[in-house]
Order: C-alpha cells, then sequence, then structure tokens
C-alpha cells in the first residue's frame, strides 16, 4: 500500500475498521481515496515542457524548462520554473545550485539576448541582427583565412594553419554539437580553439 498518514488521521479513518472484527476489514483502499481525495493537483502539468542544456558548465546537465502559454495558439510562453531532468544520463534528474537557480540566468535584466557590435570609433556597443553578425564574422574570417592561412611548414610539409583567427566554444552543449564544433574549427586550420571547460 502506497500510503502517508499520520497517526491520527490513519485512526480517524480506520475507526469504522476498527470496529469490525478484523484488521482486514480497516478498508485501507478507503483510506488511501480519502487521503489522495484532497491532494491537490500537480501545478505544473498543464505547463509547456521544453528539454534543454544548462548552459553554466561542461557538466552539461539535462533540464526541463516549463512555461505558460500555449505556443500552438500563438501565445508568448513565460518561463516559471526549471528543473532537473530525470530521464537525463548524465544528470538524471539532480542540478547543482547554479543550476538550481537557472530561472533567474533566464529572466535576469542584464542577460544579452542579440549580438552587439562596437563599430570602429564608436565608443558604445550597438544591437544587431543575427543575419548580420553572422555575415560579420564569416567575412572576416574568410578574409583573414584567405591573407594568413598557412599552408606548409619550412619542411615543405602541408599543414594549413591558421594562427590568426582564434576560437571560443560553449562547453554546455550536446555531443553531437561539440563534433560539429571541432569539425568546422579544425577544418579552417584554426589552431586556437578552445572553450570554458579547457577541454
Ligand atoms: S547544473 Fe551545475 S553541474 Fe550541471 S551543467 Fe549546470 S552548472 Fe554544471
Amino acid at each position: 500500500m502506497n500510503i502517508d498518514l499520520s497517526r491520527r488521521s490513519f485512526l480517524r479513518l480506520s475507526g469504522a475498521g476498527v470496529a469490525a472484527t478484523s484488521l482486514a476489514a480497516m478498508g485501507f483502499h478507503e483510506a488511501e481515496a480519502a487521503e489522495a481525495a484532497h491532494v491537490r493537483d500537480f501545478k505544473l502539468a498543464t505547463m509547456t515542457e521544453t528539454r534543454n542544456i544548462c548552459t553554466y558548465c561542461s557538466v552539461a546537465c539535462g533540464v526541463i524548462m516549463y512555461s505558460k502559454g500555449d505556443l500552438a495558439a500563438g501565445e508568448k510562453a513565460e518561463l516559471i520554473h526549471i528543473e532537473g531532468d530525470a530521464d537525463h544520463p548524465t544528470n538524471k534528474g539532480t542540478l547543482c545550485p547554479k543550476g538550481a537557480a537557472l530561472k533567474d540566468y533566464v529572466k535576469a535584466e542584464t542577460r544579452l539576448t542579440h549580438p552587439r557590435l562596437r563599430r570602429p570609433g564608436s565608443d558604445r556597443f550597438e544591437e544587431i541582427s543575427w543575419d548580420e553578425a553572422f555575415d560579420k564574422i564569416a567575412r572576416a574570417v574568410k578574409d583573414d583565412r584567405d591573407a594568413n592561412l598557412i599552408e606548409k611548414n619550412a619542411d615543405g610539409l602541408t599543414v594549413n594553419r591558421l594562427t590568426t583567427t582564434g576560437y571560443l566554444a560553449a562547453s554546455a552543449t550536446t555531443n553531437e554539437t561539440a563534433w560539429a564544433t571541432w569539425k568546422v574549427v579544425r577544418s579552417l586550420g584554426i589552431v586556437g580553439f578552445d572553450n570554458q571547460a579547457r577541454v
């Protein structure tokens, strides 16, 4: 029997049964139903669940983000709770204090949500679109690679090294994303490659 009753509740609920002839007549199933009847619905039952990865460190724990709002109906989602993903093989539902405070990170007023650029000669950053940011990065990498790729070393051996562009990746990612990132960076010949976990 799966039931959590105080001694007082147990005695009250089973009182009628005690009046009967034996413990078997106490009607535990009725007590269980009575207990369940006053348990409120799980508060997150109607929320939208989104699986994600904690952004803080290379452990990359799985999280479930709960939000209000029906996205399918065009409503805007509002994040109300984040907890560890019990089905995730890395953390199995647990989160460290940083991960447990993720909602504050997501909702922080100082959080950057768009790329920012400080143009030459300017004393301030301005928000730019993701398209503009990607175009600028691609242009800069291409121009630098065209100008500075080292194709052969002093012994004439092909090395294809690019030492004038560096790449800083996030470690909070899946194996698949990390694999793709590694392939892109190394295929460009970039030598200076690091991330927050230094792996
Ligand atoms: S919950 Fe803690 S241990 Fe897990 S990824 Fe986030 S910061 Fe790292």
